[in-house]
């Protein structure tokens, strides 16, 4: 069996057993044992100091422009190598060809973004931001906000569900900033990561220690960060809650960013007709958040609301599409859905279910494990798409409260108007996106005004765009991810917004003369 490595230090550390075990990694399919991890016997201490002392002043050193080259390399590192990466994805994690591009495609696309941002910022080795401002009677005392890159580490903590993009998003950004990377993948599903960051230091473009990679645990490694350092997490809103707490991080002001769980939430609007172009959105939109990625997507549609005299015919509707996706092994050409990641995630699925039938009845699936085509019998972590109902949306209890992280959705009556479907919505605690389908620019703008609050992204669906959408689920490096409450409180990607997370904001002062020198304008 393979034992993944860490890179620490400037080379391959691999793992062994001491005080801590090795975590076995194994084929979610058929429960074969592919890999085992352990970060034991890695010097945390000395993983900082390398990217304090090295990888920091080397990227610190070089221009946006010239860590945009580096990203570039990045992209095609991992672009070079994608029918492995895509193996490796269908073996760790369980997905079919189309959910591992999701992933791996994900984080090529979403380096070259960045690659492409940093290239138009150029040859400079900080921001500016807004206009200069003159704080005395004459231009004798004026101020101006630039940014400039951290100088301690960023240390990225990812989930399992991504392990490709999650890396890559964040990777992105820091190393766009100038800050050197220590990465941490979720264990079960780090052999994707493991190869993607082989890969990169493969080819040999990055500047010593600027990347670093942990395979298992994080030891000490979080006791150690300080006020220069920043912190982005991704994952359950219970580990969050555990890792930004930390007294050290506390006393510091240690920047953290928390990416975190969601109940996301589409709503139907009362103008949309059945056979419209809206309503064949709406379905199509709706089934692929709930399957894609077997729904272990922290932005997959968990509440679906509806006018309540429309909930039965969009229910049928719903069942027709959920009965045609084949579930099962990825290795078999007829399977759409492959298993949740691992044995942990089949039995919260299974439990999550049992939750919400207390306020919501199971109107598609079993809520039982599920033989998968293609997998030998007993084996593998299958579960089949569910759809529940509940008829009283605001006493659905653990339906605003209970992310079950995996195909299940339940279906909501609500009154058609914004305001009844916006504070339905906000009984989830502040979500990652929000999508509402409607060719009525008064009712979107209503309940944009009453839920944007709440969100952190709103997707609207309609007839103009049911050509181009991607469906609420893809987090583009374009536009923010990241949601308010529950979601995290975090933001990542939208361009420069994920960027200036590892940047300081310094507000210059002095003569306008001197400030504008100093920020190169005339
Ligand atoms: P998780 O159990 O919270 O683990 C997330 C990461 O935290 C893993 O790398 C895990 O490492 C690490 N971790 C756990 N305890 C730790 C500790 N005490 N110290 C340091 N690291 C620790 O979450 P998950 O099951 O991997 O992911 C599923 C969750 O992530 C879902 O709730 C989903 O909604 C959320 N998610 C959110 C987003 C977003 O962008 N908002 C994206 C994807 C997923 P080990 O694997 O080694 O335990």
């Amino acid at each position: 069996m393979k034992t993944l490595k860490s890179y620490v230090l400037g080379s391959w550390q691999e793992g062994k057993e001491g005080n801590l075990s090795f975590v076995t990694l194994v084929d979610p399919s058929t429960e074969e044992e592919i890999a085992r991890a352990s970060s034991e016997g890695i010097d945390f201490g000395a993983v900082l100091a390398h990217a304090r002392e090295r990888g920091g002043p080397a990227l610190r050193a070089m221009t946006f422009g010239q860590r945009a080259a580096l990203l570039k390399e990045m992209s095609k590192a991992l672009r070079d190598h994608r029918d492995e990466l895509l193996d490796l994805s269908a073996r760790n994690t369980g997905t079919t060809r189309p959910d591992g591009s999701f992933d791996v495609d994900g984080a090529s696309g979403t380096l070259a973004y960045y690659a492409s941002l940093g290239w138009r910022l150029g040859d400079r080795t900080f921001l500016t931001e807004g206009e200069g401002v003159q704080l005395a009677k004459t231009e004798g005392f004026y101020g101006r906000h630039i940014l400039v890159p951290r100088p301690g580490v960023a240390v990225h903590v990812n989930a399992f569900n991504f392990p490709a993009w999650g890396f890559a998003e964040k990777a992105a950004c820091a190393l766009l900033a100038g800050m050197p990377v220590i990465t941490k993948p979720a264990t079960a599903t780090a052999l994707v990561t493991e190869r993607c960051i082989e890969l990169i230091v493969e080819a040999g473009f990055l500047p010593d220690g600027a990347l670093q990679l942990i395979v298992g645990s994080t030891g000490d490694l979080l006791d150690r960060l300080g006020p220069e350092d920043v912190l982005a997490f991704t994952g359950s809103a219970d580990t969050a809650l555990t890792l930004r707490s930390r007294g050290n991080l506390l006393a510091a002001n240690t920047r953290v960013n928390v990416e975190a769980d969601s109940l996301n939430a589409a709503v139907l609007a009362p103008d949309v007709q059945d056979g419209s172009a809206t309503f064949g959105l709406f379905l199509k939109d709706v089934v692929r958040e709930m399957t894609q990625k077997t729904g272990q997507k922290c932005t997959a549609v968990r509440r679906i609301l509806v006018p309540a005299d429309r909930l039965g015919g969009v229910q049928d509707a719903l069942i027709a599409k959920l009965s045609a996706v084949v579930v099962g092994n990825p290795a078999d050409p007829a399977v759409r859905m492959g298993p949740v990641a691992t044995a942990q995630q089949l039995r919260d699925t299974l439990a999550g279910i049992g939750e919400l039938g207390k306020t919501a009845r199971i109107v598609h699936g079993t809520g039982q494990r599920a033989d998968g085509v293609g997998a030998p019998a007993g084996k593998g972590f299958f579960v089949q798409p569910t759809l529940l109902r509940s008829d009283d949306a605001r006493s659905a209890g653990p339906v605003h409260s209970r992310e079950v992280f995996a195909p299940v959705a339940t279906l909501l009556p609500y009154d058609g108007t914004a305001a009844d479907a916006a504070e339905i919505v906000a009984l989830g605690g502040g979500t990652l996106v929000t999508s509402a389908y409607t060719d009525d620019a008064g009712w979107a703008g209503d309940f944009v005004a009453r839920g944007g609050g709440g969100t952190g992204r709103i997707y609207l669906g309609s007839e103009g765009s049911a050509a181009d959408a991607p469906g609420s689920g893809a987090a583009l490096p374009q536009t923010l991810h990241g949601g308010p409450g529950r979601a995290g409180g975090g933001e990542e990607l939208g361009g420069l917004v994920g960027v200036k997370l590892y940047l300081q904001r310094v507000a210059v002062q002095g003569s306008k003369a001197l400030v504008d020198g100093l920020v190169g304008e005339p």
